[in-house]
């Protein structure tokens, strides 16, 4: 069984390879070769802690397993240790065996920053140039980064509840060399992408903030009753998802299934769009809005990739099991 600790993980994985995977795998699942199991979440009734599993089975790229974790809320503060703790486990789908064991927690942040990337690479207008951001916190850094290298953007704007958290976003312009400019809400209008990442228990995002044209990535929301944008901007937009089911329970998508004003068959999985078998945007005019729920499949993709990246640079732990 091979060991990939959390340390190893920066060096080895880069945000090309994460693309590629989940890329690849959310062509998979559309194509009926991949498929989530159930979601199981937990409250322990210990720390205040959340835990769970995500798990799945890619038949095309032979990736069996599961990432288990969840948040503990009092880890920073009381441990000095982030939240958000998950551990990735892959095994031989021939024979059952454990195959790999992988820190989770940079991965599912680069394998989160890739599913809004492949939305964008496959829906935005070739002639984005503006990207906008609502929220501004941790995993907001990695879904800009990961953005920026889609299309040729010239400029960022950002708005986020709590403006003091801004700067994070500025930092990544910076980096980039392209200019930041905090907007209120309706200066989003400006944007020609869209992503919104924040833990929004109510629209922020209005369907009058949005520019027809635009494509939007709407990855904060991934569970029942939190909302990032309006319902009617569903309704106005063309929607696509990593998983319909998904989509249509825990993510953007709940709430203008629940009001109405979209149906299940409405929203369609972003893998037919890279299997050819949708045709995406079919005007400049078109708003396209991608519901990143966040699938297990993603972090067994990414997982399995940084086992043979960690293999090739010899710095997996091998241990018998
Ligand atoms: P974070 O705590 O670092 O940042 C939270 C962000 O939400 C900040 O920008 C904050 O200002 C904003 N916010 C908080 N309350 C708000 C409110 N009421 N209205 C509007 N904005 C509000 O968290 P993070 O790690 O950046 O994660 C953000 C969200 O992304 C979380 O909800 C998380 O569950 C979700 N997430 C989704 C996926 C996925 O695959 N779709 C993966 C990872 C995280």
């Amino acid at each position: 069984m091979i060991i990939v600790p959390e340390r190893e993980i920066a060096a080895l994985m880069t945000r090309e390879a994460a693309y590629d995977a989940v890329e690849t795998v959310f062509a998979a699942m559309a194509a009926e070769d991949a498929y989530n199991f159930p979601v199981v979440r937990e409250a322990i009734g210990h720390e205040d802690a959340l835990y769970g599993f995500k798990g799945g089975f890619d038949r095309a790229g032979k990736v069996l397993g599961l990432k288990a974790g969840g948040y503990w809320p009092n880890n920073l503060e009381r441990r000095g240790i982030i939240n958000h703790q998950s551990t990735v486990f892959l095994f031989d789908p021939d024979t059952g065996r454990a195959h790999a064991m992988v820190g989770g927690n940079l991965l599912t942040a680069l394998r989160t920053a890739a599913a809004s990337s492949v939305s964008i690479n496959h829906l935005a207008r070739a002639d984005a140039r503006v990207i906008g951001m609502v929220g501004a916190g941790h995993q907001a850094t990695f879904q800009l980064r990961a953005a920026l290298a889609q299309r040729p953007f010239e400029k960022v704007i950002g708005w986020n509840l709590h403006p003091e958290m801004l700067p994070n976003l500025e930092k990544v312009a910076d980096e980039a060399g392209l200019p930041f400019e905090a907007v209120d809400l309706p200066g989003l209008t400006e944007a020609d992408v869209i992503v919104t990442i924040t833990s929004s228990f109510a629209p922020s995002l209005m369907a009058a903030h949005v520019a027809p044209g635009t494509h939007l990535a709407c990855m904060g929301t991934d569970t029942k009753g939190k909302q990032e944008v309006e319902a009617a901007l569903l309704a106005r937009a063309t929607v696509f998802t990593d998983e319909v089911a998904q989509s249509v329970a825990i993510g953007e998508a709940q709430h203008a299934v629940a009001q109405g004003l979209i149906a299940e068959g409405d929203v369609t999985p972003i893998g037919a769009v890279i299997n050819g078998t949708h045709p995406g945007r079919r005007s400049d005019e078109e708003i396209t809005l991608f519901d990143g729920t966040g699938v297990g499949l993603q972090d067994l993709a990414v997982a399995a990739r940084v086992v043979e990246l960690a293999v090739e640079a010899g710095v997996a732990v091998e241990v018998d099991f």
